[in-house]
């Protein structure tokens, strides 16, 4: 029997449902989360193919239904407003399409699974790790303010600027491929009837200004949406904690454009939930290093644009779980195991994102825009076991098999 203590850095998805399981296994997690307490707001998430079972055998089936944004799919509209191509979560089946049939807010999925962990697992909030050492004995973990300590298996589950990437791994640079866009999300009060659709207005590059969308996806609480900025760009340079630079970024990128645009972005000033960063991917070579593995984003981030993440994080969590469940807690043995079970995935998730490409947010001439609407006009047309086979295909790359022994 090895040591069964493991820091998990990271309340996001996939930190939560490691926790899920490990307990169940009869492991003692402990969670650290930089943020102060469980947020609300962002942008939604998809639970798609294998990760959907995990979210059964994790038993948040119901809360994830009651919170689903119940989007009804993606309108493409031009600047009066007018629809000029749709697509519908119905052509697209349960976890084919741009919107999964299971979407919902990434902080309402996140709070679920801290709610159905909260009384086995112990939580620190508003903490991060700041130092780890390991060796033979185990892993020293410092802290910005708890006491340090000692545990057996220490694993990185805080997300694409991964802390524990890079203490034990090194710097984020090596680890980063760029694909060429920012993303801007933001809460806004609106007056759009979005009637359950997610809003699309893109303007192709021209006149010295790169291919740009804006856009509008519903929120459950009402006369409010998630606004969404889609800009192609090469790298900017910006100070990463100065929200006011960033902003005027995307103001001056969308000044000017029609639509609602003008009526959106005022409210990027007084919005509670700011978010600006480039779009990429995580590419580690090799997922563990002594007694620490990475897991979900930190590892293995597809980009925010695949549409696939999230299922990544939560499958990639059950599998983690089960292999150190399987090896007694032996991580010479779990990780690789674990490696060999998600690396065809996660290299899938992520070929699969390169190649769709920006899903023709950003276009580069209007001739591609043309195109794009014309081939979204024609999905309804196309036979249905064609349509969103990709992603269906990719998303059930894992079969979770059966689970060991479980202790709880
Ligand atoms: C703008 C955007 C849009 C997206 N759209 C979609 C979509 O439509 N569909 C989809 O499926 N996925 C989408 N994703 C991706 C999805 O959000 C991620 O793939 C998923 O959240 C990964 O889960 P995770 O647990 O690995 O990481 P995260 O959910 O990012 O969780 C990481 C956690 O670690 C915490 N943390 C960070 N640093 C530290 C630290 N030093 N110490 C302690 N805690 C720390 C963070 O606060 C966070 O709570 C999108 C992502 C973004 C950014």
């Amino acid at each position: 029997m090895h040591g069964r203590n493991v820091l998990i850095s990271g309340a996001g998805i996939a930190g939560p449902t490691l926790a899920y399981w490990l307990h169940r296994y009869g492991f003692h997690p402990t969670v650290v989360e930089r943020a102060p307490e469980p947020r609300s707001g962002g942008h939604a998430v998809d639970i798609r193919g294998t990760a959907r079972q995990v979210a059964e055998r994790t038993g948040i089936v119901d809360q994830v239904r009651r919170a689903r944004t119940g989007a009804r799919g993606m309108a493409f509209i031009d600047h009066t407003g007018k629809r000029v191509a749709t697509m519908s979560t119905e052509v697209f089946g349960d976890s084919g399409g741009p919107v999964a049939e299971m979407a919902l807010l990434r902080t309402d999925l996140a709070r679920i699974l801290y709610e159905r962990t909260r009384g086995d697992v112990e939580y620190l909030f508003g903490d991060s790790v700041t130092a780890v050492a390991q060796d033979d004995t185990g892993v020293r973990v410092e802290f910005a303010h708890a006491p340090a300590r000692q545990f057996d298996l220490l694993i990185g589950a805080d997300g694409v600027r991964s802390t524990v990437r890079r203490l034990v791994f090194g710097a984020d640079e090596r680890y980063i491929r760029d694909l060429g866009s920012y993303i801007c999300l933001f809460t806004t009060p609106t007056t759009v009837d979005l009637d359950g659709w997610q809003l699309m207005y893109t303007m192709p590059a021209g006149h010295g200004r790169p291919g740009r969308t804006a856009g509008l996806r519903p929120r459950s609480e009402p006369g409010t949406a998630v606004a969404g900025f889609f800009l192609r760009s090469a790298p900017l340079s910006y100070d990463r904690n100065d929200l006011d630079e960033q902003k005027r970024i995307v103001l001056r990128a969308f000044g000017g454009d029609g639509w609602e645009i003008p009526r959106i972005l005022p409210a990027i000033w007084d919005t509670p939930d700011f978010y600006f960063d480039r779009v990429h991917q995580i590419e580690v070579p090799g997922w563990s290093r002594g007694r620490t593995a990475l897991l979900g984003d930190a590892g293995y981030c597809a980009s925010p644009m695949s549409g696939i993440g999230t299922s990544l994080a939560l499958v990639g969590a059950y599998v983690l779980a089960r292999e150190l469940a399987a090896a007694d807690g032996d991580h010479r043995r779990a990780y690789p195991a674990y490696e060999r079970e998600m690396r065809e995935f996660a290299d899938r998730a992520q070929e699969f994102a390169r190649s769709s490409g920006d899903g023709g947010l950003m276009p580069a001439s209007r001739a591609q825009l043309w195109l794009r609407n014309g081939s979204v006009r024609l999905l309804p047309y196309l036979p249905k076991r064609l349509v969103g086979r990709g992603m269906d295909k990719l998303s059930t790359t894992v079969e979770l098999g059966d689970s060991p022994a479980l202790i709880h």
